[in-house]
């Protein structure tokens, strides 16, 4: 045993790590925005690029001793390129909402107009929402989805962007549960001579794997976390077609609004963008959607009111109104059974975004553990047992989350989840 060793230096952290890989061994992610990265993306992400500074772009750097990181920021630029088809990528910013920012610095001026989808809808806070700075410093106009279909109205869309000129129009989001009409956004955005961002941070696994049409050919620029279902290290990227708009992207992130890359992160997204490069990540993106369509269909069948009334994609929103349940007390239960989720307003919600009507659930986790379609009915059976028991008695409510997080635990062994 090495004295540098982590359990050596700093036993309380070694201990915790350990604490939250067995709990992450132990449950059924549902969380949406997560994944588990497999060991290569693990192991590339603990290495000593964590060392080193390199300002600047492969061949233009403010700091000597490049050889190698040169090389490393390459090989994630071209793969970004190949898998997405894209001409230009900046695998640099730090994570999806300083990708976005950058986005802001390229294209506006301090008070210009953005428009994107309004946060309770299922946009981003860096969309333009009134807490963040996208809301503070620019001008942000919002639309949403239509009550009678959960969907956005891309009528309505236009409409607002004829009225108010937007200069960046954001599409994407963090809860859509459909496909995004990337065509239809572009005929806007051409209209009104805006930029449009297409932000694809949950769905980019899906994209690089065939399974959700891609934005290429449509949006100005495309910003992407790396950490959802495309399967990568906590970061993010933005990519291009023309070099226009490479070249602001590229100063924006720096020196814009960045120092020094984070190289582990960069080689980490290389390996990332390597796996998501062969035809076994492309089954993955297609098991990934066919298990939230199963996941969807279960739910529905035992009374579960899903906005929009299914799902194309990764991602489930409930509005558990229904159910005589808040999305809070719900998530919080089920986690006590081993089912992680997050609480979600739904589009018009009631309630207050703290304690809101929705539970948001998403198949990408489950999926990389090597789930399927029977677990996906088993999950639904099991988050309506849940849901329902609370509902009716929270003294019942404890006995069934007791029973399920056995079965939770019985289930997750035989699913061994990648890197952990
Ligand atoms: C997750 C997400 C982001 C922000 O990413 P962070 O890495 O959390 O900053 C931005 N946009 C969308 C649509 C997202 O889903």
């Amino acid at each position: 045993m090495a004295d540098n060793a982590l359990h050596v230096v700093d036993p309380e952290i070694a201990d915790l790590i350990k604490a939250e890989e067995r709990r992450q061994a132990d449950t059924v992610k549902l969380i949406a925005s997560e994944n588990y990265v497999s060991k290569a993306v693990l192991a590339a992400t603990g290495t000593v690029l964590t060392n080193k500074y390199s300002e600047g772009y492969p061949g233009k750097r403010y700091y000597e001793g490049q050889q190698v990181i040169d090389q490393i920021e390459t090989l994630a630029i071209e793969r970004a390129k190949a898998v997405f088809g894209v001409n230009h990528a900046n695998v640099q910013p730090y994570s999806g909402s300083p990708a976005n920012l950058a986005i802001y610095l390229a294209f506006l001026q301090p008070g210009e107009t953005v428009m994107g989808m309004g946060l309770p809808f299922g946009g981003h806070l860096t969309h333009g929402w009134s807490v963040s700075a996208t809301g503070k410093w620019f001008n942000p106009v919002r639309y949403g989805v239509r009550k009678d279909t959960g969907r956005v109205d891309m009528d309505e869309v236009r409409e607002l962007a004829l009225r108010e000129r937007p200069k960046v129009i954001f599409c994407g989001g963090t809860a859509i549960p459909r496909i995004i009409d990337f065509p239809a956004f572009a005929e806007i955005a051409k209209e009104v001579g805006a930029v449009l961002a297409a932000d694809i941070a949950h769905i980019a696994g899906l994209v690089a794997g065939g399974a959700h049409p891609s934005p290429v050919g449509y949006a100005d620029v495309i910003s992407t976390t790396t950490h959802k279902t495309l399967r990568g290290p906590r970061g993010a990227m933005l990519m291009a077609t023309s070099d226009e708009h490479a070249a602001a992207i590229n100063k924006a992130v720096f020196p814009g609004l960045q120092g020094g890359p984070h190289n582990h992160t960069t080689a980490a997204i290389a390996v990332a963008l390597r796996e998501a490069g062969t035809e076994a990540f492309r089954d993955y993106a297609r098991q990934v959607v066919l298990n939230a369509k199963a996941l969807a269909e279960e739910l529905i069948s035992r009374g579960f009111d899903l906005v929009s009334g299914g799902t194309d994609n990764h991602l489930i929103l409930m509005d558990l109104t229904p159910k005589g349940v808040g999305g809070k007390p719900a998530a919080q239960a089920l986690d006590k059974a081993g089912l992680e989720t997050n609480y979600n307003t739904v589009p018009f919600d009631t309630r207050k975004p703290f304690d809101p009507s929705g539970i948001r659930i998403g198949t990408a986790g489950v999926t990389s553990r090597g789930m399927g379609v029977a677990e996906m009915r088993q999950i639904g059976a099991w988050i309506d047992q849940v849901v329902s028991a609370l509902a009716k008695d929270e003294e019942e409510a404890k006995h069934v989350i007791l029973r399920v997080h056995g079965e939770v635990r019985e289930l997750t062994k035989h699913f061994p989840a990648p890197g952990l």
